[in-house]
């Protein structure tokens, strides 16, 4: 699932071009027993299963183990050697492009995926350094938020996008969700393109696209020009 997820598109490029290194660890290569358990009932009753914390402490140790094993092996390798641990959990702190910019300085992010009903709390409260959301509803594993964490994070790091000029006009980047965008053909079944962006007139066009920036986020997510406004105030 997170191979897939991997493959294509701008992350998918970045690893093969070696920007960012994502590497997929299998929780039941951590476990000790013969059946590679990695999950029990909850303590007092209750549906579902849990996952243990053992294989989840293993990994991260092993995975801290491996790191600090390449970084010694070329010592050159740059970065500050910021590492977080990010859980993800549906009673997490939302994932904002904030929250992703902040998890993108990191230079080493690990993301544990829950299964079933969830993780041993013990990792939350001594393993974890963030715990992150994708939103408020539930999805049935951690793959999919880990992916969308990663995604997110990545598109910060500079060289993951190909024009860093597409990352800073994007929704939220400005505090304003991003203006309408058209492409050929300037008619189709009628429907017209906005004349000004046919006119060729930079001015206009800049002026029209902020218009449409701020309707937009007025209409649709006031919430973000509350923010915006607070920001501009403090500086
Ligand atoms: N019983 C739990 C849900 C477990 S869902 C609860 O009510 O909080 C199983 C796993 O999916 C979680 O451990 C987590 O890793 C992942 N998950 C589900 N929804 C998520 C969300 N909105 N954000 C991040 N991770 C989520």
């Amino acid at each position: 699932m997170v191979e897939a997820g991997l493959a294509d598109g701008v992350v998918g490029r970045a690893i093969a071009g070696g920007i960012i290194d994502v590497r997929i660890h299998d929780l039941r290569s951590f476990t000790t027993d013969r059946h590679h358990v990695v999950d029990d009932a909850p303590f007092g009753g209750g549906p579902g299963m849990v996952l243990k914390p053992e294989p989840l402490f293993a990994a991260v140790e092993s995975i801290d183990a491996q790191r600090e094993a390449e970084a010694a092996a070329s010592p050159r390798s740059r970065g500050t050697g910021a590492r977080a641990v990010v859980l993800t959990s549906p009673d997490g702190e939302r994932l904002t492009h904030e929250v992703a910019r902040r998890l993108s300085t990191a230079d080493h992010l690990v993301v544990l995926c829950g299964r079933y009903e969830g993780v041993d709390e013990r990792v939350r409260e001594h393993l974890a350094t963030d715990v992150i959301s994708i939103g408020d509803y539930v999805v049935s594993g951690g793959e999919l938020p880990a992916l969308v964490i990663v995604d997110a994070a990545a598109r910060f790091v500079p060289g993951v996008v190909g024009d860093d000029a597409s990352v800073s006009g994007d929704t939220f980047s400005t505090g304003l969700l991003d203006y309408p965008q058209y492409t050929r053909p300037a008619e189709f079944r009628g429907y017209q393109v906005p004349p000004v962006l046919l006119s060729g007139h930079h001015a206009d066009i800049e002026r029209w696209r902020r218009e449409q920036a701020l309707e937009r986020t007025r209409r649709y997510r006031p919430d973000l020009l509350q923010s915006t406004v607070k920001e501009g105030d403090k500086s």
